[in-house]
């Protein structure tokens, strides 16, 4: 099993001061926690105060967003260049909620993760079916062309592939670990077949209504190796449960 790697989606949530406050008290929590790679993706706004109150822990961060040109008139994005300089090291790139309301397509989303490389920003790519098409039996199918988009002509190194079956996500329906585990064994036969050896070492985490209730039995999983969390990672207290699961 590949380090766990542990990630809060802030999402359209905090201000800078709450930035602040969450993070004066979750880094006590988790002070002597080196099991779990734990990242904080806060919005682009509380980015730089993040990053300073970050800057003596093990905690990274990273951005929700990117664009993939790295300058120009593109009025409204931001760039990998931009986030490294703010202080990510990680970026979120794929997720659902961006491919629903932003029109993000498997091409877009395969530009942008070419784009965090470039500029050394490890990524956390999400895929996951909707509730349709698992009801319709397009589960690995989707999952499959998401993959294989997503990763075209990519070298495998400095990613994190992030489950999120989207009926999941936000909704306090968490897969079972059954559910994810067989997704996720899915997904790790089909980096094994892409990518070879290097297909063990990356890892595949989970996300969709976790909380410090079900963290433990989702990492019971074999190829569960973390999670993506948004709900239960807006507060302290719940999200150093999560990260402290072991504990
Ligand atoms: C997410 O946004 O990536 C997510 C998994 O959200 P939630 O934990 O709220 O389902």
């Amino acid at each position: 099993m590949n380090k766990p790697l542990i990630a809060a989606n802030w999402k359209l949530n905090k201000t800078i001061q709450e930035t602040e406050s969450f993070i004066k008290e979750f880094l006590p929590s988790v002070k002597n926690n080196n099991e779990v790679e734990i990242v904080l993706a806060p919005p682009f706004t509380s980015l730089y105060i993040a990053n300073l109150a970050l800057k003596d822990s093990q905690v990274k961060l990273a951005a929700q967003n990117i664009f993939y040109e790295d300058k120009g008139a593109f009025t409204g994005e931001v760039s990998a260049p931009m986030l490294a300089d703010v202080g990510c090291s990680y970026v979120i790139i794929g997720h659902s909620e961006r491919r629903q309301y932003f029109n993000e397509t498997d091409d877009i989303v395969n530009k942008k993760i070419r784009a965090a490389r470039k500029h050394n920003l490890s990524v956390i790519f999400c895929i996951g079916e909707s509730l349709n098409e698992r009801q319709m039996g397009l589960t690995f199918k989707v999952v499959q062309r998401q993959l294989k988009e997503g990763l075209r002509d990519i070298e495998l190194y400095n990613i994190t592939i992030a489950y999120e079956p989207i009926w999941a996500i936000g909704t306090g329906k968490t897969a079972t670990p059954e559910q994810a585990q067989e997704v996720h064994s899915f997904i790790r036969n089909w980096l094994i077949s892409n990518f070879d050896n290097v297909g063990k070492e990356i890892r595949i985490i989970y996300g969709g209504s976790v909380t410090p209730e079900n963290i433990k039995s989702l990492m019971n999983c074999p190829d569960v190796e973390g999670a993506l969390v948004g709900g239960a990672s807006l507060k302290a207290d719940s999200f150093s449960k999560i990260v402290n699961y072991k504990f």
